[in-house]
C-alpha cells in the first residue's frame, strides 16, 4: 500500500480495542516510523495534513505502543517447555526470527543483552526492548515473547532491567563461586549441612541416586554457599513478593571448571529450601562451549552428563538453560532428547555472523574492510574471550574471490575472528571521529533486510531442527 508518499507495512496495520484509533508502522525515505489515526493517547509526534500523526520510533512512543498493544510487550515466556534467547545486537534480526517462531514450537526471547554487550554495541536496555517491540508490531507476532537481561551480577543492573518491564532475569553467579577451593583449604562443614546431606541417599528417580561424602559436601558448600545466599537476596529485593513479575533464570555457568552433577542438586536443593523461586538454572557443562562454533569435547561424556543434569532439573522442575548455544549442532540432539524437549536455549553471537555474512555475500568490498580489520584487532578482543582461534587457519582474502568470501564464514577460526571482534568493529572510528563501518552496515542491513531474515531463518532454523522442535 502507498499512502501519502510512504509505504505501509501491510501486517502492521492495529486498532486498539475499545479505543478506536488505529496505528500502523510505515518507511519512507528516512526510515521507519509510526502513523496514528484517531486520538493521540500519548503518542509524541507531528501531525500530517490529513489530521494523522506521524511519530518517531522512540522509547516514549514505544511505551506508549506497548500500552495500547499488550502483545508488542514482552511476557514471561521462560516456563514455557522450550524457549529460544536470541540476543540481537543490531537491533534488525527480530523480524526474521519472527518468521522462524511463527512455525516453530517454542517460545522467542527475542530481548536478550548482557551489560557487556550494552557496552560494545553502544546500545540501552531501552534500545533493545523498543527495537523487539516495534519488530513485533510491525510483523504482528502475537504469540508472546520474552525479554531477558543476561548475565546481571548487581542490584543496580537488576533494578535497571526490571524497571523497564523485562520478565525475565539472568542472575550470574560467577562472582560468588569460590573455584579456587580445593581439598587442602576446604573451611569446616556449616553444622546446618551434616543432618541434612550426610548419611543420606538422594533419589532423583530415572534410576538416579546421588549420595555426599563429607569431603565432597564440605567443598561443594564452601565452592557455592555465597553463591546461594547472593541468588536469594537477590530474589528476596526484587521477586519475591511480586514487586516485579519476571522469571529468574540462575547462571552458574560462567565458572572454569564442569558443574558436578553433586554440585548442582545441592545447589537447587538449597535454592528452593530458602524459597527461592527459579524457572531454570544453567550449569557449566563439560567440554568446551566457545563462541559461534559447534561443541568441542567428548560427545559420549556429555550425554552421559546431560542425562543426570537433565534428571536433577526434572525432579525440581524447573528446565535446564543451554548458554552460549550459537552453532552447537553436535549436541543438540543430545539436549532435545535427555531434556525431553523441556529447555531455554542462549544464542546471540551467531546472529551477528549471519548479519556480517550477509555483508560478505552483497558488499564483498566492505567485506574485506572489516576482515582486515578485525585481524588487526584480535590480540585486543580475545583478551575477553576463551577461544582456541589459530588465525594462521583464515585463507588470507588477497587468495579469495569475492564469491568465495561468503565461505569463510564455514570457516571455524575465522567466525570466531569476526565474533569476539563485534565490539571493536562496531565502534572502530575515523581519525575525524566518524565511525569507520558502523554507519555504511547498518545502511547495508536495512536495504538487505530480506536477505538477513532468509539467513537467519535458514540459520537458527538448523537450531530448532536439530533440536528435534516441531513445527506447530
Ligand atoms: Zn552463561
Amino acid at each position: 500500500m502507498n499512502y501519502s508518499g510512504f509505504d505501509v507495512y501491510e501486517r502492521s496495520i492495529h486498532k486498539a480495542e475499545g479505543s478506536g484509533v488505529e496505528v500502523f508502522m510505515a518507511k519512507d525515505a528516512a526510515g521507519d516510523f509510526l502513523v496514528i489515526a484517531g486520538k493521540d493517547h500519548g503518542f509524541k509526534g507531528e501531525r500530517l495534513a490529513d489530521g494523522k500523526i506521524r511519530v518517531p520510533l522512540s522509547h516514549e512512543n514505544a511505551g506508549v505502543l506497548r500500552a495500547l498493544f499488550p502483545f508488542t510487550a514482552p511476557g514471561r515466556v521462560l516456563r514455557k517447555e522450550r524457549s529460544f534467547g536470541l540476543g540481537d545486537r543490531l537491533g534488525i534480526a527480530t523480524p526474521g526470527h519472527i518468521k522462524l517462531f511463527e512455525c516453530y514450537d517454542a517460545y522467542p526471547v527475542f530481548a536478550q543483552q548482557s551489560i557487556r554487550e550494552l557496552n560494545l554495541t553502544n546500545r540501552t536496555y531501552e534500545d533493545v526492548l523498543d527495537a523487539a517491540s516495534f519488530a513485533v508490531f510491525r510483523e504482528d507476532f502475537q504469540k508472546g515473547w520474552g525479554a531477558d537481561g543476561d548475565h546481571l551480577k548487581t542490584v543496580k543492573d537488576v533494578e535497571y532491567a526490571l524497571s523497564l518491564g523485562f520478565t525475565m532475569i539472568t542472575l550470574d553467579c560467577s562472582d560468588h563461586i569460590k573455584t579456587a577451593v580445593t581439598g587442602a583449604n576446604v573451611p569446616p562443614l556449616p553444622e546446618k549441612y551434616k543432618g541434612k546431606y550426610l548419611g543420606k541417599q538422594f533419589d532423583i528417580g530415572e534410576g538416579i541416586v546421588l549420595s555426599f561424602t563429607g569431603a565432597e559436601l564440605g567443598a561443594i558448600a564452601a565452592i557455592y554457599g555465597e553463591a546461594i545466599g547472593f541468588a536469594a537476596d537477590m530474589y528476596g529485593r526484587f521477586l519475591k513478593d511480586g514487586k516485579y513479575s519476571a522469571d529468574f533464570e540462575i547462571s552458574i555457568d560462567e565458572t572454569s571448571a564442569p558443574t558436578t552433577p553433586l554440585q548442582h542438586y545441592f545447589v537447587a536443593r538449597e535454592l528452593i529450601d530458602a524459597g527461592v523461586s527459579f524457572a531454570t538454572m544453567a550449569p557449566r557443562f563439560c567440554g568446551e562451549f566457545q563462541k559461534g562454533i559447534d561443541y568441542i569435547g567428548d560427545l559420549a561424556q556429555f550425554e552421559k552428563e546431560i542425562k543426570v543434569h537433565a534428571a536433577i532439573a526434572r525432579h525440581f522442575k524447573y528446565k535446564l538453560s543451554i548458554h552460549s548455544g550459537s552453532d552447537k549442532f553436535s549436541v543438540f540432539p543430545a539436549i532435545g532428547r535427555e531434556s525431553r524437549g523441556v529447555f531455554h536455549i542462549k544464542t546471540a553471537g551467531t546472529n551477528w555472523l549471519e548479519a556480517v555474512r550477509v555483508i560478505a555475500q552483497v558488499d564483498p568490498a566492505l567485506y574485506r574492510e572489516v576482515h582486515q580489520y578485525a585481524l588487526s584487532a584480535f590480540d585486543e578482543a580475545r583478551k575477553y574471550y576463551h577461544v582456541t582461534t589459530d588465525l594462521s587457519k583464515i585463507p588470507s582474502l588477497a587468495s579469495l574471490s569475492n564469491a568465495e568470501l561468503p565461505g569463510l564464514f564455514e570457516n571455524n577460526d575465522c567466525r570466531q575472528l569476526i565474533h569476539i571482534t563485534y565490539g571493536l568493529i562496531l565502534n572502530k572510528k575515523n581519525s575525524e571521529g566518524s565511525f569507520a563501518f558502523r554507519d555504511r552496515l547498518y545502511k547495508i542491513w536495512r536495504q538487505e533486510e530480506d536477505t538477513y531474515a532468509r539467513a537467519l531463518e535458514r540459520h537458527i532454523g538448523k537450531h530448532l531442527d536439530l533440536l528435534n522442535v516441531k513445527k506447530s
